[in-house]
């Protein structure tokens, strides 16, 4: 190898998935960005073939032994890469981990807190471990460190507006001339004809957590002694206090709706003992600093001055302004992680690894820009640079022009998607590739334009005093029969505005996310989609066979693998590895129904084909026309049989979409719809959103992208910052308006 290469991880002759025999040069310590248009080969190579070889690599340094338990990561179609280092994926898959995964906990910032608390806390009760909602010596008794307990839901247990002869009481046991109803009302404490509205404190309590007291009743012109107590009270003993496993589920289900998530009345919500909750630094306790939004976290924390806790503030401090550098300063310590979007997920993941000590690392980002605002995007390269002269290699995949600006070497792939693409088309300079003539370099020079007029409104639906998470109160009007755009700096308050405040007045509402589809292995394009039915009508037809045959979910699959096309070995406590299955070859189906042809192509043959290929192939009316709506929302390049799980967030998105397209009257809402998009692709998604609006739809997106911004009918800004500092409509208006409007922010970055 030449001594210049050194500087370089060498790739030669990369051929995964759609490369066509691809070398190329990444320079070590600088920061490289892939770009092209979606499914032009840039995960291929960043991810299949890269980030792949670093992993099998890792797993070569184990023994043997230890090997022989760990899936055996097949070489990447390449002839070599060289120079490489070890390779840290952060991506935007979320952050699960349950309710004891907290932002505190995963950034490790939580147990330095937990240590100064128990260093200079008043009075300090023991190790920072007596601080821990994990441990059982700091967590809360009562909730066991959750926060949380279960408890009845009021406003759908009673009804006050009635009597007890009206059926005041909702919970199930209680209908009018129930037994349980009739020995309330015979108990002889209530009057049965009161509105509960009108009943007095005493009373009330009485009847809803009154305790068990022995009574004579009449029931069924019997006299009997019964025991009646509070009817929340019974509820909460024979049906919150018990396991959920020991009720049948048809019992589960009649009590479920009554049963509501509220906070802990112990430590309400601060998930801690009394004693950690007593101990306090300036006046504060642990729960409380931890709630606090971190760019106010960090305010207070540089206060303490006492010098036995400088070197634990001084780690403290960095690692909170990492996070407020990022553009997480409005997220607070103790948010749970798997509320996290995918975007802040990474920038969280993001944030643990500029305070770790790791040096030549090869970080590898994808599309780290969702979720932000272009007035975040700074920090954002900010970080990605900070990364780079710690001495890391790092790879982005991005299509935000700002984030592409800050490349010291540029990739493009392309020139277009699947068979089409698969090359690489440019390599350089940001300002190379401004000339470069291919779609990523002009559709960079290509100045934004505004839509000059809107579609007028069929009507509105309105949100009234939305208070969720950090709304300040909103009322707001959303248009009908428009494309609305919710924009706004992240943390200002889209996503509770829409997702959860508006989504759940509109239940109806058709959401386009990102969310992985298809719960099961066999799930692809064509099943997803419905093609797959015609497709089998098609080919049984065409034989005279039945279509049960061409379904490799029964009787046509192939019996090895029952149809998966691999086989799982499964390994005792690893994730199971995967293998192509070898009397199919992958292929899923019985010999024998391969051998059935639909105009000279096997039912195999069908679900290896892309979306292009299949819409020359077929002529049937619905299977085309199903294509079509792929086609359009630019997903030309994926093969019918691709198995959905190996879609990305965007892909997952837009097949969505294509599949409720023809739908007419409905509201759409969607999130972000752009991620994963070229700039190329982004017209095309706009055509596919005015099209969905013109035949009589409301579109709602959450977006940044200012192209999008700029097409929308009406604009819906948040703001003005994230947080407590958001929370708040700055802009409601058209995109002609937003430029002259000073307190957008978006409108400033669309001048
Ligand atoms: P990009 O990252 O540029 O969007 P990809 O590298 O994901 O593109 O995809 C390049 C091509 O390879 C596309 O045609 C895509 O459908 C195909 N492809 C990607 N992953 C797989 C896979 N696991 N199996 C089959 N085809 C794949
Ligand atoms: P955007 O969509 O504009 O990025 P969000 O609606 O996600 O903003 O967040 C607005 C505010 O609400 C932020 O302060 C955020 O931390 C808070 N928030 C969002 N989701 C939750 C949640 N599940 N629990 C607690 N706070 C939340
Ligand atoms: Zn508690
Ligand atoms: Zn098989």
């Amino acid at each position: 190898m030449s001594e210049s290469n050194q500087a370089f991880i060498v790739i030669s002759g990369a051929r995964e998935n759609n490369l066509k025999n691809v070398s190329l040069r990444i320079p070590k310590r600088k920061i490289t960005i892939f770009t092209g248009v979606s499914g032009s080969g840039k995960s291929s190579i960043v991810f299949d073939t890269i980030a792949a070889e670093s992993t099998r690599l890792l797993n070569e340094n184990f023994s043997m032994f230890v090997r022989n338990f760990l899936p055996r990561y097949p070489q990447p179609d390449t002839d070599a890469i060289e120079n490489l280092s070890m390779a840290v994926i952060v991506d935007q898959k979320r952050l699960g981990g349950g309710s004891h995964s907290t932002m505190g906990t995963i950034t490790d910032i939580s147990p330095i807190l937990r240590l100064l608390f128990s260093r200079i806390g008043q009075p300090a009760i023991g190790g920072a471990n007596m601080f821990s909602f994990n441990d059982p010596q700091g967590m809360c008794p009562e909730c066991n460190g959750l926060g949380r307990r279960l408890g009845v839901d009021m406003s759908k247990a009673v009804d006050k507006s009635r009597s007890l002869n009206e059926g005041a009481i909702l919970l199930p046991d209680y209908a009018v001339n129930s037994f349980d109803w009739t020995m309330i009302v015979q108990s002889g404490s209530f009057d049965p004809d009161k509105k509960l509205s009108d009943y007095s404190d005493e009373e009330l309590e009485q009847l809803l957590y009154g305790k068990a007291r022995k009574v004579e009743v009449e029931f069924a012109g019997k006299p009997i002694n019964i025991t009646v107590e509070g009817i929340i009270e019974k509820f909460t003993n024979k049906y919150i206090k018990r396991d959920v496993k020991t009720m049948s589920e048809r019992t589960q289900r009649a009590v479920a709706p009554y049963i509501t998530e509220g906070p802990c009345s112990s430590c309400r919500g601060a998930r801690l003992s009394a004693a950690a909750l007593n101990c306090r630094i300036q006046g504060r306790n642990i729960a409380e600093l931890s709630s606090m939004e971190v760019g106010e976290l960090i305010r207070v924390v540089r206060e303490i001055g006492d010098p036995v806790a400088a070197p634990i503030v001084k780690a403290l401090t960095e690692r909170l302004q990492h996070l407020v550098d990022i553009g997480l300063d409005y997220l607070t310590l103790d948010r749970e992680t798997d509320t996290l979007s995918g975007g802040e997920s990474q920038r969280v993941k993001m944030v643990k690894h500029l305070s770790g000590s790791l040096v030549d690392v090869t970080y590898i980002f994808d599309e780290p820009s969702v979720g932000l605002h272009p007035r975040d995007v700074h920090r954002l390269n900010g970080l990605l640079q900070k990364l780079r002269d710690k001495g890391n290699t790092v790879i982005v995949v991005e299509h935000d022009p700002d984030v592409i600006k800050v490349a010291d070497h540029i990739v493009d792939v392309g020139p277009y998607a699947g068979s089409r693409g698969g090359t690489i088309v440019y390599e350089g300079s940001f300002e190379g590739l401004l000339e470069s003539g291919t779609l990523t370099g002009t559709h960079m020079k290509r100045p934004l334009q505004l839509k000059p007029v809107g579609r007028q409104p069929s009507g509105k639906l309105s949100i009234k005093d939305a208070q969720l998470h950090n709304l300040q109160n909103v009322s707001v009007d959303i248009p009908t029969g428009v494309l609305t755009v919710v924009t706004g700096v992240a943390g200002s308050g889209k996503s509770t505005l829409i997702n959860e405040v508006f989504l759940s007045q509109h239940p109806d509402a058709i959401v386009i996310d990102q969310s992985a589809i298809g719960v099961s292995t066999r799930s692809n394009p064509a099943t997803y989609t419905g093609i797959m039915d015609d497709v089998r009508k098609a080919f049984a037809s065409a034989n005279k066979v039945s279509p049960g045959l061409f379904s490799f979910n029964s009787k046509g699959a192939c019996d090895n693998c029952q149809g998966l096309g691999v086989v799982y070995a499964d390994l005792a406590f690893l994730d199971s590895v995967k293998l192509p299955c070898e009397v199919c070859g992958g292929r899923r189906f019985k010999e024998e129904v391969l051998a059935y042809k639909l105009n000279g192509k096997s039912i195999a043959e069908v679900l290896e084909m892309t979306v292009e290929q299949a819409l020359e192939f077929f002529e049937l009316k619905e299977v085309v026309r199903k294509l079509q709506a792929m086609s359009d929302v630019g997903l030309n390049y994926i093969t019918l049989g691709q198995p959905l799980s190996t879609l990305s967030g965007g892909e997952c998105q837009r097949i969505k979409l294509a599949s409720e397209l023809h739908k007419k009257g409905s509201i759409y809402v969607m999130d972000e719809p752009t991620t994963g998009l070229h700039m190329s692709d982004i017209g095309h998604l706009l055509e596919i959103m005015n099209r969905i609006v013109d035949a009589g739809n409301t579109v709602i997106v959450i977006e940044h992208n200012l192209e999008v911004i700029s097409h929308a009918d009406w604009i819906i800004d948040m703001g003005p910052d994230g947080g407590s500092k958001g929370g708040q409509v700055v802009f409601e208006g058209t995109p002609s308006q937003i430029i002259h409007a000073e307190l957008s922010i978006t409108g400033k970055y669309l001048r």
